[in-house]
């Protein structure tokens, strides 16, 4: 019996920061030794390598490190129904998700919920300079509030934010206290990948104050 199985990858493009997806047959990958997929902004792309005849190379450059990641893709993940996640092993953020492609797009639904609903709040392309990295941002400033790690000098954890176009401001309720979160290259976005905590300082900034970057 010949199963030729398919199955749906979804990356998160390097440049651009949204999943692209790509469905994939176990015939079509294993009758070239190499298949290339480019994002649709043309600037990222994964690379599928045959290795042997269970086994398949994926590369992905990476948004969170800057580098490239190699992960291995086996023949028998094409029949199994759950998914396979990859996450970026210095970020930890989640890179590539493989599998059946209704999980697939499940998942990745459920990430971009939030994001989808920033957009209807602001427009894609009008409000902010790069809505993906504003997005990515704020994800990494929640999970830092989520671990009790956000708080002011004053003692204070309830903290205000504002967006703007290009940066995320936090404002201390309490005092006087604030800091920038710059977010609009993806060079913004891998130097907040590295925040473990944010503490507000008063640094006799008013929000009239705020550098434009
Ligand atoms: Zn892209
Ligand atoms: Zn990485
Ligand atoms: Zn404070």
């Amino acid at each position: 019996m010949i199963i030729d199985a398919g199955m749906t990858i979804a990356y998160k493009c390097s440049s651009c920061g949204t999943f692209e997806f790509v469905n994939i047959t176990l015939f079509e990958i294993s009758s070239r030794r190499e298949t290339v997929f480019n994002c649709r902004c043309n600037s990222s792309k994964l690379v599928i390598t045959k290795e042997n005849a269970h086994c398949y190379k994926l590369a992905i450059p990476c948004i969170g490190c800057g580098t490239r990641h190699d992960y291995v893709l086996e023949r028998k993940d094409f029949v199994k129904q759950d998914i396979r996640i990859f996450n970026c092993p210095k970020t930890g953020i989640q890179q590539c998700f493989a599998g059946n492609d209704k999980e697939v797009r499940k998942r990745i639904d459920l990430l971009e919920k939030e994001f989808d609903e920033l957009i209807n709040l602001f427009g894609y392309d009008s409000y902010f300079s790069n809505t993906q990295v504003i997005y990515d941002s704020l994800n990494i400033i929640h999970d830092i509030a989520a671990k009790g790690n956000l708080f002011c000098g004053c003692g204070n954890e309830d903290i205000e934010l504002l967006l703007f176009s290009d940066k995320i401001y936090l404002r201390c309720g309490k005092c006087p206290a604030t800091k920038i979160i710059y977010a609009s290259t993806n060079e913004h976005f891998r130097e907040n990948l590295k925040l473990n905590q944010i503490l507000l300082l008063d640094e006799g900034h008013e929000l009239k104050n705020v550098p434009n970057e």
